[in-house]
């Protein structure tokens, strides 16, 4: 069994100061695969320590030469690709094709802002026009200085992309901390910045949890700016320890986002896309579309074929051809999803599918795909970010009633809407309050574009040039006209 007891520091192994060790289960088969320390807040000092002195070289290389480094650890997860999917699923629990999109979003974002890192020299000192004769004033980016990171279980491997990549490009220095549910994909981080000979210093790994390395790395003096993703409460947490000295946060936080399936929409292909977004990696996706409001001139055809095509999805091993749905990543989340279902059964919701229409395999913390129709919009599970692979269906009967009822939550972090009509699903898109909205289509996520949310699903945008900035200062600098400059 693998012993993740190290924390990786100034491109060095060491020995965790921490003394608790928590058990890594492989959600699937029930075992325990590795135990990862809790970490202390002498690992923290160590780290941020390291990524302080790597600093002030770091910042002052070029972009280009930044760049480099991003492309390498793009070319090392293609080449790890078959075995970190492997790894992922076994830790998540998530089948492998899920993972291979995994990797292939991580590889995007590497290559990415390894674009992003080389246009930013060309952006240094630009000419920012001016209303006034005989001024010049020019524009810098400067990195944010140290930064700490933090990332939840769902999408190993992504959101740490999602932060790292970014954060390098811009020229800043790390200490990341991943989940301590899953830690066993990011431990290749370490070895691919040792692979590419990432100077010392600028890219830390603590594993641990909360205690441990998340609240004293939020709380650190020395770390510049905290980008988290995670649970509102955590991320909340964050939020006030960060307040201490001023420093800045980013929190990519929770979701409850609406589907809507419009009168003019074919109810097979919208099934297709209401499928997708719900049961995809168990339904453990922030911005799954667990709220579905559908026209009540399609609900009948929509719910019968979502039927179906629940009842046509397999459940079981992660690794094995032909399964569409694994385990849930934790019996801890599991059990976070029942405490939602027993309340469904006394709120005496009307059930199309639940744990009564299927045989679970036996071992693994596997649920049921359930659905549910009609449900009121005081009920909680219309209300609350459940995090499994739970729809709850509500009808309407006008565009209006839709936009209305979507926007009618405290999150907004992601929308679909399917229509026959693009350009309606495009007018309804512009009002609805959702950092991002699809149409006639999968959860399409592209490096390019921005991603994060309104209301309580966050605070800043990750991807896209709006993820870099997220790691930029930026600076002016104003004086006399200098000629031929
Ligand atoms: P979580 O908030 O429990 O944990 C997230 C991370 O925070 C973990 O690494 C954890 O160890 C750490 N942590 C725990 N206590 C801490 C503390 N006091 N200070 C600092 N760090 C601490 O979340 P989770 O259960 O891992 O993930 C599920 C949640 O993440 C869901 O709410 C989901 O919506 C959200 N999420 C959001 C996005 C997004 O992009 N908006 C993406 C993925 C997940």
């Amino acid at each position: 069994m693998q012993r993740l007891d190290q924390q990786f520091i100034d491109n060095q192994w060491v020995r965790s100061r921490g003394s608790r060790l928590l058990p890594v289960i492989n959600p699937y088969t029930e075992e325990i695969i590795a135990e990862v320390t809790a970490g202390d807040t002498a690992d923290v000092e160590a780290a941020v320590e390291a990524a302080r002195r790597a600093l002030p070289a770091w910042r002052t290389m070029s972009g280009a030469e930044r760049a480099g480094y991003l492309d390498g650890f793009a070319e090392v997860l293609t080449r790890r690709r078959d075995e970190l999917m492997r790894l992922s699923s076994t830790n998540n629990g998530k089948v492998l094709a899920e993972a291979g999109i995994d990797l292939d979003d991580a590889i995007a974002c590497y290559r990415y802002y390894a674009g992003q890192a080389r246009a930013l020299d060309a952006r240094q000192g630009q000419q920012v026009e001016l209303d006034m004769e005989g001024v010049e004033a020019r524009c810098y980016h400067d990195p944010a200085g140290v930064v700490g990171l933090i990332t939840p279980w769902n999408f190993p491997l992504v959101t740490s992309a999602w932060k790292l990549a970014p954060a390098l490009a811009a020229g800043c220095t790390v200490v990341l901390k991943p989940s301590e549910v899953t830690p066993l994909p990011e431990h290749a981080l370490a070895e691919i910045a040792l692979e590419v000979s990432l100077p010392a210093g600028v890219f830390n790994l603590l594993f641990g949890d909360g205690e441990g390395i998340g609240a004293p790395l939020s709380a650190h003096p020395g770390v510049d700016k905290v980008s988290f993703t995670g649970s509102n409460r955590v991320g909340e947490a964050v939020m006030r320890a960060a307040a201490g000295g001023s420093r800045g946060v980013s929190l990519e936080l929770g979701g409850k986002s609406p589907i809507l399936v419009m009168e003019d929409a074919d109810p097979e292909q919208a099934a297709d896309w209401v499928m997708a977004g719900i049961y995809f990696n168990a339904g453990q996706i922030c911005s799954a579309t667990s709220r579905l409001l559908v026209h009540e001139a399609v609900a009948a055809p929509l719910f019968a074929a979502l039927a179906e095509r629940i009842d046509a999805l397999t459940l079981g091993d992660p690794l094995a051809e032909g399964t569409d749905m694994g385990p849930l990543t934790s019996s801890r989340q599991r059990e976070a999803v029942r405490h939602y279902l027993r309340i469904a059964e006394q709120e005496e919701l009307d059930v199309v599918r639940d744990e009564r229409h299927r045989q679970l395999p036996v071992q693994g913390y596997f649920l049921a795909p359930i659905l549910y129709r009609d449900v009121p919009l005081e009920s909680r599970l219309w209300q609350e970010e459940i995090f499994g692979p739970v729809l709850c269906g509500h009808s309407i009967s006008s565009e209006q009633e839709a936009i209305e009822l979507a926007n009618d939550s405290d999150f907004g972090l992601a929308a679909t809407i399917i229509s026959g009509d693009a350009t309606r699903a495009k007018r309804i898109g512009s009002q609805l309050q959702a950092g991002s909205i699809w149409f006639n289509s999968d959860q399409l996520v592209l490096p390019e574009t921005g991603w994060g949310g309104f209301k309580r699903s966050g605070i800043g945008r990750e991807l896209g040039p709006w993820g870099l900035s997220s790691y930029l200062e930026v600076k002016h600098i104003v004086g006399p006209e200098t000629p031929g400059n």
